[in-house]
């Protein structure tokens, strides 16, 4: 397929690296003017569209695929896809893919789970929104990217089922963490802890698969100094579009409020977001004393 990608970043390069590798022709812009192995360099996000099979996405925030999209959708081939797979609000990515299909462009939202790690090995996680069709012309790619690819409806559910993911792993990691923090004052081991909960009803991903207790528990960011990982300003940033999309939406969230207010904090008023989410715990228990 001839793919166009824009946006080169810790994520897109790697995934544009990897279709390259797989035989695909891959003409890819990024404005920081990234150069990917393998990789044909566009000077414009136009250019890189014009002409393809398929155009990737994989920008910062809605707001600047907004603009990107105003720029490749009209110069886009009628019937060529338009993947993103950038995470970014629900309703920038349904207002993008109606101003795809305007221009006879198939749209599909995928973001991903899975990090630069997953991105690096081909083994990402796309939750994908869009027509059965898109999908279906897509699913290759996905195969090349990653490991699996879940088709969650039309335009916007990929967002929405990442969103929902995320918050829930926010608040998770925030319980997770508040507890180990209650446990250490009431003196009991964190080891102890950890093989109660982590085989109890407790159990989370946060706890079994990604300790937030430094040598307890699976190898984790927390045994490499809580460097990330997944950073904590990144957990802001989805907690944040999953308070957006609540509020758009009429839907109760407290406890995704609750777990915003405290990134927040973490990021914004202590200035810890370049951390792993799950320095929480190591926050929790400074402030216990
Ligand atoms: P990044 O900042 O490394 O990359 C974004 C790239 O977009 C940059 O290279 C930037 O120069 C480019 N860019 C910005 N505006 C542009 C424009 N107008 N035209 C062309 N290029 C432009 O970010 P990333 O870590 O690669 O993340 C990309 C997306 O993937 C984000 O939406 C992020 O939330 C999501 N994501 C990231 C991770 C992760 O672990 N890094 C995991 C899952 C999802």
């Amino acid at each position: 397929m001839k793919i166009g990608f824009i946006g080169l970043g810790n994520m897109g390069a790697p995934m544009a690296r990897n279709l390259a590798k797989a035989g695909h022709e891959v003409t890819g812009y990024d404005m920081a003017e990234v150069q990917v192995p393998g990789v044909g360099l566009a000077h414009t996000s136009a250019a890189a569209a014009e002409g393809a099979d398929v155009v990737i996405t994989m920008l910062p925030n809605g707001e600047i695929l907004r603009a990107v999209a105003a720029q490749i959708l009209p110069v886009m081939t009628s019937g060529a896809v338009h993947l993103d797979c950038s995470t970014v609000d629900v309703d920038s990515a349904r207002a993008v893919a109606e101003l795809a299909h305007s221009h006879g462009v198939q749209a599909m939202d995928a973001p991903v789970s899975g990090g630069t790690g997953g991105a690096d090995a081909g083994t990402l996680t796309f939750m994908a929104g869009g027509a059965v069709e898109a999908f279906a012309k897509v699913a290759p790619l996905f195969e090349i990217m990653g490991q699996k690819a879940v088709h969650c409806g039309g335009s916007g559910n990929g967002q929405a089922a990442k969103i929902c993911n995320n918050m829930i792993l926010g608040v998770t990691m925030i319980a997770t963490c508040e507890a180990f923090a209650l446990a250490d004052k009431l003196g009991l081991d964190r080891q102890a802890m950890f093989d109660v909960v982590s085989t109890s009803s407790g159990y989370s991903w946060s706890m079994n698969a990604y300790c937030p207790a430094p040598g307890v528990g699976p190898h984790s960011p927390a045994d490499n100094g809580y460097q990330p990982g997944f950073a904590a300003a990144l957990m802001l940033k989805d907690l944040r579009l999953s308070q957006l999309a609540a509020a758009s939406a009429g839907a109760e969230t407290p406890m995704g409020a609750a777990a915003e207010e405290l990134y927040t904090a973490f990021v914004e008023e202590e200035g810890q977001g370049a951390k792993d989410f799950s320095a929480m715990l190591p926050r929790f228990a400074e402030r216990n004393g």
